[in-house]
């Protein structure tokens, strides 16, 4: 008996042993594959897959023209009693309103009006959702290109010097930007804009600067139009994007001034170095932090600002031609304000 049994066993062994190691081999593969999920180990992944999954973060982008645009050329020298001089810079024939002393809580609802009510395409417009909680309102008529000066003041006979201490009620200024022919309204998807301008008075001597640009759509969003961090020097124009709007969570839109020539100089100019390889051309903007230091090559290694250590949530290109190339369902919108500081 017992010799039947072990002739049986030295017969059988090798496949004997055999199965025992498939079997430890199913059972191990079986707690890796638990342990990690279903998708490969970070670890195993290689550099290829890695840039694949980055590229999803990129935001989609769409391309608009933006036809307003506003700037405080003498800054150091406005004040509420002084006046503040503004620097329009406009594509079509606009109008140019100024109010004083207006109220916070009014603008942000006629914001909201915009976008659930009607659309704010003229300075009557606002005026209604505005009810007129404001103290002074100026008009100008701003020719197309024209790059006059305009020096808003408040009358004497307005008597408002101040406008007490902080937290406020009132922002100083709103600037309000619309396009003055109707057929202009019609071509653009950008049909008012709206910047809140600070003016230092005697209780808050803060220099004068423009505090929130909202860029107004025909389409009812608006948007809020940020400043992008460059990783060169100061002397470098300013980019602005724009971050989703309330209304819009899934685009973010930037907006694009001037002419092609403007954009072409610009790219020239903006030839800096990225902070990585200090060699290629500067071009992806990190969200949220808006670090504007990678360039095309380096992008693709960092999930983390190499500025500021923030985690990138999503990122655009700047310069996108060979985006546009690769999908062309996919419009990537970039855009550059030249010159611009918000
Ligand atoms: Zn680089
Ligand atoms: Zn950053």
């Amino acid at each position: 008996m017992a010799t039947v049994f072990l002739v049986t066993l030295y017969e059988y062994s090798p496949l004997f042993y055999i199965t025992v190691v498939f079997i430890c081999f199913l059972v191990t593969s079986g707690l890796v594959l638990g342990w990690f999920g279903l998708g490969v180990p970070v670890i195993l992944r290689n550099s290829e897959e890695t840039e694949s999954s980055i590229r999803v973060l990129k935001k989609q982008m769409r391309q608009v023209k933006n036809p307003f645009g506003l700037e405080i050329p003498h800054a150091s020298a406005a004040s509420v009693t002084k006046g503040v001089t503004l620097a329009p810079d406009c594509l079509e024939d606009c109008i140019l309103t100024c109010y004083w002393g207006c109220s916070v809580q009014k603008l942000h609802e006629a914001l909201q009006k915009h976008v659930y009510c009607f659309r704010i395409k003229t300075p009557q417009a606002l005026e209604d959702a505005l009810y007129s909680e404001y103290l002074y309102r100026q008009q100008y008529f701003i020719k197309k290109n024209d790059k006059e000066e305009k020096c808003c003041q408040l009358p004497e006979d307005a008597q408002v010097v101040d406008f007490g201490p902080v937290p406020r009620s009132r922002y100083p200024l709103i600037a309000l930007l619309t396009l003055a022919d109707e057929e202009d309204r019609e071509i653009y998807d950008i049909i008012s804009m709206v910047a809140v301008i600070h003016v230092p008075d005697e209780s808050y001597r803060l220099s004068c600067r423009i505090l929130y640009q909202y860029l107004l759509l025909a389409q009812g969003q608006y948007h809020d139009l940020k400043q992008l961090f460059m990783s060169a020097n100061s002397t470098a124009p300013s980019l602005s994007d724009t971050s989703p709007g309330e209304a819009s969570t899934d685009r973010s839109l930037l907006e694009k001034v001037g002419l092609a020539e403007d954009e072409s100089e610009l790219h020239e100019e903006s030839s800096k170095d990225c902070v990585v390889c200090q060699n290629g051309t500067v071009n992806w903007v990190l969200l949220p932090c808006r670090h504007t230091c990678l360039c095309d090559g380096c992008i693709k290694y960092f999930q983390q600002c190499p500025m500021c250590r923030q985690f990138v949530q999503e990122s655009f290109p700047l310069c996108s031609k060979k985006e546009q190339d690769e999908d062309e369902s996919t419009r990537v919108l970039q855009d550059v304000l030249p010159g611009r500081v918000f």
